[in-house]
């Protein structure tokens, strides 16, 4: 009998559940560490941050679909990850030990890294839901007396899409008010240009978003680093290729949204040979940690290196398709290694991206995400906003049901030529 361990049950998390359950034999036992008993779809974040969604539309309690599918489940949280001792020391003082451990750990957003930046400082976020919901409370008020809005990423930032989303959907809404014409609005990023997103760009990302921005009167400040926030103001600086400040940028806001830069969580933070100076699962093509081979990383919590030098750090993102991937092939070899057999699954990393502007929106699939590329597609439309609502809808059912991939899913994926395992391409 093998014991399995998931620790993390965000996107990739929850979809490992389902497929290594899969699996695995009928003897062999999964258990999910998770930091509390919801889940909740993250790209709906921004909607809720507008008042466009509540909290209950989008959140999913895990107990009782873990517990239907044969899943051992603790809310507790990781508090460490021992991986010479195949152990993980839990939040409430336990440990459970394994065979094969998965990380799906996420994000640790550093806000502390510019000095007034986040949720506890002057700025709002939308990478989690406690968050959004701040936010939309800080938006209701704005909007009673508005001011400039500043939108953007901080140095170090992988995660481009949702400010990109933001700062659109925001522009959707005040129009929606009729006070838009009271809001300049700036979109401040430690991109080298307008669509890099962390991927050197998609398709035609540059221009689409550049003409989106000039469309919606959104100013643009590109290799910026934010060097602090006040009350209402922001510092930042505008990079040279030398690495010199260019310029220095005083922005006045009256409501601001800054992604940070992330690292790993503390639960693995430090572990030597586990994770790399910042804290990331250090992977192979089989997602599987060299030091310690038992250990799986899947999602944001993988170390990926950026696509290339620029004068302010950015790093690559790790999207919603790409990280189901990393799953598929997680999955694939743990069910190969508990039968004694080699673990050769290789993930694609494809990315396929639907990025909503409340109005119409930017889609594009990277084959592979990192280029150069054998399809390196983007176009926009308002079907873009119809897409997203339709597959938020269809992820949330999936998850409530347990489902990972239901067949017509993979057939529809499969005919489009865009797979999760490198054996199928
Ligand atoms: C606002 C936003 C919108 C996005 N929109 C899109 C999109 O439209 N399309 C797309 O492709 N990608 C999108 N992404 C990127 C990506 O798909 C998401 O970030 C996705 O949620 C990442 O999945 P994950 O499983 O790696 O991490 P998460 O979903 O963040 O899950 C990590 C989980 O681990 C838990 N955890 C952390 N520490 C511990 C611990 N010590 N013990 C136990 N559990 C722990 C966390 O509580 C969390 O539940 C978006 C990201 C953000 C922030």
């Amino acid at each position: 009998m093998a014991e399995v361990v998931i620790i993390g049950a965000g996107l990739g998390g929850v979809l490992a559940a389902y497929e290594i359950k899969q699996q695995l034999r009928r003897e062999d036992r999964l258990t999910v560490v998770s930091k509390g008993e919801t889940w909740h779809f993250v790209p709906s974040n921004p909607w809720i941050a507008v008042g466009w969604r509540k909290r209950k539309a989008i959140e999913v309690d895990l107990p009782p679909i873990m517990k239907h599918k044969g899943i051992d489940f603790v809310g507790a949280g990781a508090r460490r990850v021992h991986p010479a001792e195949n152990r993980v020391e839990l939040a409430d003082g336990r440990s459970i030990r394994y065979d094969y451990l998965v990380i799906a750990t996420g994000p640790d957003l550093a806000f502390d890294e510019v000095e007034g930046l986040g949720p506890s400082g002057f700025t709002q976020s939308i990478c989690h839901l406690d968050h959004a919901e701040k936010a939309e409370t800080s938006f209701e008020a704005f909007c009673k007396a508005p001011g400039p809005i500043v939108v953007g990423a901080a140095h170090g930032a992988s995660c481009f899409g949702p400010a990109y989303e933001f700062a659109m959907i925001l522009d959707t809404e005040l129009r929606k008010r009729r006070i838009r014409d009271k809001v300049p609005m700036t979109f401040v990023t430690s991109e080298p240009y307008i669509g890099h997103l962390g991927l050197d760009g998609v398709g035609d990302t540059k221009g689409l978003l550049e003409s989106e921005m000039r469309n919606r009167h959104i100013k643009w400040i590109t290799n910026a680093r934010i060097a602090k926030v006040e009350a209402g103001m922001i510092h930042a600086e505008e990079i040279a290729e030398d690495g010199s400040v260019k310029a220095k940028h005083d922005l006045p806001f009256s409501y601001s949204m800054i992604l940070p830069a992330f690292r790993g969580v503390e639960a693995i933070r430090g572990v030597d040979g586990l994770v790399n100076p910042r804290g990331f699962v250090v992977v192979d093509k089989n997602q599987r940690n060299p030091k310690y081979p038992n250990v799986f990383g899947i999602g944001v919590c993988v170390a990926i290196p950026p696509t290339g030098k620029t004068p302010v750090p950015v790093g690559v993102p790790k999207t919603g398709f790409m990280i189901e991937s990393m799953v598929t092939a997680t999955a694939h070899n743990i069910g190969a290694l508990v039968r004694g057999k080699p673990a050769e699954a290789e993930a694609t990393w494809n990315a396929v991206c639907l990025a909503d502007f409340g109005d119409g929106g930017v889609a594009f699939v990277a084959q592979p995400q990192i280029p150069p590329r054998n399809v390196n597609w983007s176009a926009e439309g308002g079907w873009v906003h119809l897409a997203k609502i339709a597959f938020e809808k269809y992820f949330l059912g999936k998850i409530r049901k347990g489902e990972s991939e239901p067949f017509y899913e993979k057939l529809v994926m499969d005919t489009l030529g865009i797979h999760k395992l490198k054996t199928e391409t």
